[in-house]
């Protein structure tokens, strides 16, 4: 992964839709904080308070503790509401140290948002996944017709695609792309009944 400052900041939501929704936003400050928050709020027409800390053992380099809060009001919330949060930045910052210290993600959360009268109603671990599969990447190859089949089955003896979200490899031999072939052309046939 990399920081920077000049570029795009891409997010892609896969909400079960037809096509996937797709916000883009241009990279301000190359404080990922302070570029999600932009984000929120031109892309996605939300105010946000986004924060992000991590501890870090200066000596070893190794993560002591991180954190990340993100803060959005619901439609229809008192601006009161929004202005108790935003006096509450400050103490926000604390967060990471918080749980260094030893603190739970909750217990943590009542400390800096006090006075917010938080309630948890639901709880969700963030995992990293992807939903792709090969027989997803079977039907992108098949989509590219006879004649991009043909050349990968010539002149490369076989294809290997990259999951631009996760970075898995699917490889495919000849035989197979021959067998994928196969089926574009049946698919092909059907469409003209
Ligand atoms: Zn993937």
């Amino acid at each position: 992964m990399a920081v920077g400052w000049f570029g795009e900041l891409t997010v892609v939501k896969d909400l079960s839709m037809r096509e996937p929704y797709v916000g883009r936003c241009e990279l301000v400050s190359g404080e990922i904080a302070e570029d999600f928050a932009r984000y929120f709020t031109v892309s996605e027409q939300t105010p946000s308070l986004v924060y992000l800390g991590v501890r870090m053992d200066a000596q070893s380099g190794t993560v002591l503790s991180s954190g990340g809060l993100l803060l959005q009001p619901l439609p229809g919330c008192p601006e009161e509401h929004i202005e108790l949060a935003m006096a509450r930045v400050e103490s926000i910052k604390n967060l990471s140290t918080l749980l260094e210290n030893g603190r739970t993600l909750q217990e943590a959360l009542h400390e800096v948002l006090d006075g917010l009268n938080i309630e948890v109603t639901e709880t969700t671990m963030p995992r990293f996944l992807c939903d792709c599969s090969r027989e997803r990447l079977e039907r992108v190859l098949i989509s590219l017709g006879k004649e991009e089949l043909e050349d990968l089955i010539e002149k490369d003896k076989g294809a290997t695609l990259t999951c631009h979200f996760c970075n898995t490899a699917y490889s495919f031999d000849e035989a197979e792309l021959k067998a994928l072939l196969e089926e574009s052309l049946r698919k092909d046939d059907d469409a003209e009944v």
